[in-house]
C-alpha cells in the first residue's frame, strides 16, 4: 500500500499552518504511531480514529501504520487532524483540498473550536475545504468559500458535494437599554458611561464598594451597537487563537486583579492572545485597578496608547488588535470606606499614600473620563416594574457610528483655552477634553461644539 497524503490545516503560534498528513501502511505487526511534533491530544487520535473506522463498517489495516505530519519540525496542537489521518488510512485521496474535523468514537464528525481562523485562511488561500456540517454557518460567515459539509466519515466515501458559500446577511441583533434601566439612580455614572461608550473614551469610576461600579460597566456592552461581519469575523479569530469559547455578541472580559502578565497582553508558549485581545471591538472591565501589579499596569498604559499587541515569537513578529473600550474601577482609599457615612477609613497614612501612587500618572493620563461614584441609597436599589424609556442604546448607536468633525463655536474655544491656563491641563488631557466635548455635543444632536459642552466635559476631567 503505498503512501497517501491528506492536506489539512492548524494553528501553530497563533499563525495558521498548513500541515501533510503521510500515511503509510506496512505489512508486519500492528502498531500505529504518529510522528511530526504532535501533541498529547493529536496522539490521542489514534484510539478517535482506528474507533471510528471500525464502528463505521470499514475495514482497519492491519499492519504498521505511520502517520507524519509535515513540517515535522514545527509543534502541533488542536483535535481537528482526525479526520485526515482517517482519509489517509483509507487510502481516500483529496488532492489539493483540506481537510478539517475530529472524529467521534461512532465515526460522526465534530466540531473543531478553532475552524474559523483555518477557514478565513482557506478563503484567502482559495482553498477548498471538507468541514463538519456542524459548522456550517461558519463558512457562510466567512463567505467565498468552497466547502464540502460531512456528517460522518462514511459520507467522505461517496461522491463529493462542494457548495459554494456566500457571506449570509447577519442575523440583526439591537443594543438595549435593559441592563441599565435596572440600576436606579447613578445618573451621573450612565451619563459617563453613556458619553465613553457613544465616543470611545476610556472611563475610570471612583467609588466605595457596593456602589454599582460593576453594575454600570456590566450594562456596557449591551449598550453598544451589534458587531459588524469584519469585526465578528475578528473576534472570532482571537478566540481561535486564544483557544477559548466565544459566545456571540460584543466582547465584555473582567479580569481579575490578580491577573499576570501574559494573562492580560498574551503570551505563554504556545502563544496566545490576552484578555485585552479577547476584549477587542468590545469592553475590558478592570475591577480594583490599583490592585493590579504594577508590570501589568505598565503593559495597559502601553496597549491603551498602541491599541495592538505585538508578539517576538522565534525572529517572527505576531501581532494582534487591543483596541477594546478600557473602563476601570477603583476604590478611594484602600480599605474602601472612604465616602461610605456610616464607617470610618482603616487605612493608615501610609496606605493612603501608596494606595494614591499605585496608579501612575502616565497611565491616569490615558484615561479621557472620571467619574465619582457615590453608594447608592438602598431605596435606589429597586427594580422598575417597567422600562424607564430611556434612550441610551440607541443615542451610543446614533454617535458611534458617526464620522462628523464637528464646528467649534469660539465661546466653546475661548472656553477650552480658560481651562487649559486656569487648571493647568496637560496637552493629553487637552485632547481628551476635546474629544469628550465632541462626543457630548452629538449626543445632543448639535452640529457644533458649544461652550456648555465643554463645560459637562471638565466635569469628567480628572481633579
Ligand atoms: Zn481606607
Amino acid at each position: 500500500m503505498p503512501t497517501h497524503r491528506i492536506l489539512t490545516a492548524c494553528i501553530s503560534t497563533a499563525s495558521v499552518l498548513e500541515v501533510a498528513v503521510e500515511v503509510d501502511v506496512q505489512p508486519g505487526l500492528p502498531l500505529f504511531s504518529i510522528i511530526g511534533l504532535p501533541d498529547k491530544r493529536i496522539d490521542e487520535a489514534k484510539e478517535r480514529v482506528r474507533a471510528a473506522i471500525k464502528n463505521s463498517g470499514l475495514t482497519f489495516p492491519l499492519g504498521k501504520i505511520t502517520v507524519n505530519l509535515a513540517p515535522s519540525a514545527v509543534r502541533k496542537s488542536g483535535t481537528g487532524f482526525d479526520l485526515a489521518i482517517a482519509l489517509g488510512i483509507l487510502g481516500v485521496d483529496m488532492g489539493s483540498d483540506w481537510v478539517i474535523g475530529e472524529l467521534g468514537l461512532d465515526g460522526s464528525v465534530r466540531a473543531d473550536r478553532r475552524m474559523v481562523s483555518l477557514l478565513i485562511e482557506a478563503q484567502q488561500r482559495g482553498k477548498r475545504v471538507v468541514i463538519p456540517a456542524v459548522q456550517a454557518n461558519l463558512a457562510g460567515l466567512v463567505g467565498g468559500l468552497k466547502t464540502w459539509k460531512v456528517s460522518t466519515l462514511n459520507e467522505l466515501l461517496r461522491e463529493p458535494t462542494w457548495t459554494h458559500d456566500a457571506s449570509p446577511v447577519l442575523e440583526s441583533s439591537q443594543n438595549t437599554d435593559y441592563a441599565l434601566d435596572r440600576i436606579i439612580g447613578q445618573n451621573q455614572g450612565k451619563r459617563a458611561l453613556l458619553i465613553a461608550l457613544a465616543g470611545g473614551h476610556s472611563l475610570i469610576f471612583t467609588g466605595p464598594p457596593g456602589s454599582g461600579k460593576t453594575l454600570l460597566a456590566e450594562a456596557a456592552h449591551e449598550l453598544l451597537p451589534p458587531l459588524s461581519r469584519t469585526q465578528l469575523l475578528t473576534v472570532m479569530q482571537i478566540y481561535a487563537f486564544a483557544d477559548q469559547p466565544y459566545s456571540g455578541g460584543v466582547p465584555y472580559r473582567s479580569p481579575r486583579h490578580t491577573i499576570s502578565l501574559a494573562g492580560l497582553i498574551g503570551g505563554g508558549n504556545p502563544l496566545k492572545p490576552g484578555e485585552v485581545s479577547l476584549s477587542s471591538k468590545g469592553v475590558l472591565f478592570l475591577d480594583e485597578l490599583p490592585l493590579f501589579h504594577r508590570e501589568v499596569l505598565d503593559a495597559l498604559r502601553e496597549v491603551m496608547q498602541t491599541k495592538r499587541v505585538r508578539h517576538n515569537r522565534l525572529g517572527t513578529q505576531r501581532e494582534f488588535p487591543a483596541d477594546a473600550l478600557i473602563i476601570a474601577a477603583r476604590n478611594p482609599c484602600r480599605c474602601g470606606r472612604t465616602g461610605l457615612d456610616d464607617q470610618d477609613c482603616l487605612c493608615s497614612a501610609r496606605d493612603r499614600a501608596e494606595y494614591a501612587v499605585r496608579l501612575s500618572e502616565p497611565l491616569l493620563d490615558r484615561f479621557e473620563l472620571f467619574c465619582d461614584v457615590p453608594r447608592m441609597q438602598a431605596e435606589e436599589w429597586k427594580i422598575p416594574t417597567s422600562p424607564q424609556g430611556s434612550r441610551y442604546a440607541s443615542d451610543i448607536a446614533r454617535v458611534f457610528r458617526s464620522s462628523d468633525t464637528l464646528g467649534w463655536t469660539n465661546n466653546a474655544q475661548l472656553a477650552l483655552d480658560r481651562a487649559m491656563s486656569t487648571l493647568s491641563l496637560s496637552g493629553r488631557s487637552r485632547e481628551a477634553m476635546r474629544k469628550v466635548s465632541e462626543t457630548i455635543a452629538k449626543l445632543e444632536h448639535s452640529d457644533q461644539v458649544h461652550e456648555v459642552h465643554i463645560q459637562e466635559a471638565l466635569q469628567y476631567r480628572r481633579r
